[in-house]
C-alpha cells in the first residue's frame, strides 16, 4: 500500500477545499508550535510546513526555547486560540521534560485541534462522532479504504494503546464494524494474536521488536506505523521482505503511513477552517 500515492490524492482534494474556503473569504492558516531543538521534531515540522505550502495552506511557526515555562506556552496557545486568522494549531510532541503535555493539549481550543488529541475530539470519536481525528489513525483508515481492504467484519489487531495511535485507531475501526483487539507490552502470546488478524497494525518502534513472516495471517493486510533507526537507517516494525511474501497488503517504511499522517494534518486544517465558518464540503 503506497502511502505517497494515496497522500497525493488526499492533497489534491485538500487543494480543492482550500479553493472553496477562499471563495468564502477564508485563507486557511496552520500555526505550529515547537518547544526546544529536538532534531526529529524539527524535521517533522519542516515536512508539515512544506506540505502545507504545496496545497495552498498558509502556515506560521512558533519556536520557543527548551526552558519555556508551562505558563508561557499556554499563554501562546491562548493567543492562537483567539486569533481569528488561525484555523489550526499543532504543538509538536514530545515536549521537553517539565512541561505537562496533557495540559498543553487541553489548552488548545477543540475546533482548532488539528492533531485531534484534545479529550473533546477523542471523546467524540469514541462516541462514534468523527470530527477532528488524530492524523496517523485517520491515514491508516484512508490507506485501507483506497486499497479496498475489507474492514467491516474483519478481525483487526493493533499493537499500541497510545492516545496518538492505538486508541483512536481502535475507535475508527470499531466505528467501521471491525472486531478490534488492542495489544501492548503486557499482552501475553502476542504472536498468537497477530496470526489471527485480517488486519494487523503495528506501532511499537523499538529496535528489538519485529513482526516476522510467521507472525502474520496469509493474505492479511499489514500496516506498519512503527519507526525506529537502526544503523542510522529508518526502519518499521515489520520485516518487509519476509512479511510481503505472506501478507496480501503491506505498507513500506518509509513511504507508507508517514506521508498519510502529513496529508491528514492538511485535511484536518481545512476541516477545522470549514467547521469554524460553518461550511460543509
Ligand atoms: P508509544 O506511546 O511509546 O507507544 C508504543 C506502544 O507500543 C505502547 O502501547 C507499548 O505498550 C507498545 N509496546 C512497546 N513494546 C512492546 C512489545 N514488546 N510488545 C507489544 N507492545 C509493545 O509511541 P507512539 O507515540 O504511540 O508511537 C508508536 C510508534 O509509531 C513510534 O515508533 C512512532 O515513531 C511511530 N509513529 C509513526 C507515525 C508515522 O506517521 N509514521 C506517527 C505516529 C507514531 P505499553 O502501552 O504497554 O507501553
Amino acid at each position: 500500500m503506497d502511502g505517497r500515492l494515496v497522500a497525493g490524492e488526499v492533497k489534491q482534494q485538500v487543494v480543492q477545499h482550500v479553493q472553496q474556503l477562499e471563495k468564502h473569504g477564508t485563507e486557511p492558516l496552520l500555526a505550529t508550535v515547537q518547544v526546544g531543538d529536538d532534531s526529529a521534531s524539527a524535521s517533522y515540522l519542516k515536512a508539515k510546513h512544506k506540505a502545507a505550502v504545496e496545497v495552498g495552506i498558509r502556515s506560521e511557526s512558533h519556536h520557543l526555547p527548551a526552558d519555556t515555562s508551562q505558563d508561557k506556552l499556554e499563554a501562546l496557545l491562548g493567543q492562537l486560540n483567539t486569533n481569528p486568522k488561525v484555523n489550526g494549531i499543532l504543538v509538536q510532541l514530545p515536549l521537553p521534560p517539565g512541561l505537562d503535555e496533557e495540559k498543553v493539549i487541553e489548552r488548545i481550543i477543540p475546533y482548532k485541534d488539528v492533531d485531534g488529541l484534545h479529550p473533546i475530539n477523542a471523546g467524540k470519536l469514541a462516541a462514534g462522532r468523527e470530527e477532528l481525528v488524530a492524523c496517523t489513525p485517520k491515514g491508516v483508515i484512508k490507506l485501507l479504504n483506497y486499497y479496498k481492504v475489507p474492514v467491516a467484519g474483519s478481525r483487526t489487531v493493533i499493537i499500541n494503546r497510545s492516545n496518538l495511535v492505538g486508541r483512536p485507531l481502535a475507535n475508527l475501526l470499531l466505528n467501521r464494524d471491525a472486531t478490534v483487539t488492542v495489544c501492548h507490552s503486557k499482552t501475553p502470546n502476542l504472536s498468537g494474536m497477530t496470526r489471527t488478524a485480517d488486519i494487523l497494525v503495528s506501532a511499537v518502534g523499538k529496535e528489538i521488536f519485529q513482526i516476522r513472516g510467521d507472525h502474520v495471517k496469509p493474505h492479511s493486510a499489514v500496516v506498519d506505523v512503527g519507526l525506529t533507526r537502526v544503523d542510522g537507517k529508518l526502519r518499521g516494525d515489520v520485516d518487509f521482505d519476509k512479511v510481503n511474501r505472506v501478507a496480501g497488503y503491506i505498507t513500506p517504511v518509509p513511504g507508507g503511513v508517514g506521508p498519510m499522517t502529513v496529508a491528514c494534518l492538511l485535511e484536518n486544517t481545512v476541516l477545522a477552517a470549514s467547521i469554524q465558518i460553518g461550511l460543509k464540503f
